[in-house]
C-alpha cells in the first residue's frame, strides 16, 4: 500500500529534496533501484556546464547509456542523468 505520505517521502536522486517539497517529480523507468529527479534539478541541468562524460564505467541512471555516448551529464551523489533523459523529463513536466 502506498499512501500519499509515503510518496511524499521519496527523494530526488540529485538534490535529495523530498517529493512533498518540490513542484514536480519524474521517476526513472529502467530501474530498480528507482531514481527520481525533481523539476528543480531538470531546470538546473540547463544552467550547469555538466560533468565531462566518459568517466569510467558509469551509465545514465535513467536510460542506462554509457556516459561516453551522450553529450552532457549531470551527476548526483550516486546517480547520473544524460541530456537526452533531461529532454524526456522536460516533456513529461510540460505535459501536466
Ligand atoms: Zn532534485
Ligand atoms: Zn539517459
Amino acid at each position: 500500500m502506498s499512501s500519499r505520505a509515503e510518496i511524499d517521502e521519496l527523494r530526488c536522486s540529485f538534490c535529495d529534496k523530498r517529493r512533498g517539497d518540490v513542484r514536480r517529480f519524474v521517476a526513472g523507468h529502467c530501474a530498480p533501484p528507482y531514481v527520481y529527479i525533481c523539476n528543480e534539478c531538470v531546470d538546473w541541468f540547463e544552467k550547469v556546464p555538466g560533468e565531462s562524460p566518459g568517466a569510467g564505467e558509469r551509465r545514465c541512471s535513467f536510460c542506462n547509456k554509457p556516459l561516453g555516448e551522450v553529450a552532457k551529464v549531470m551527476a548526483g551523489p550516486s546517480d547520473c542523468i544524460c541530456n537526452e533523459c533531461i529532454d524526456l523529463c522536460k516533456g513529461m513536466l510540460d505535459e501536466a
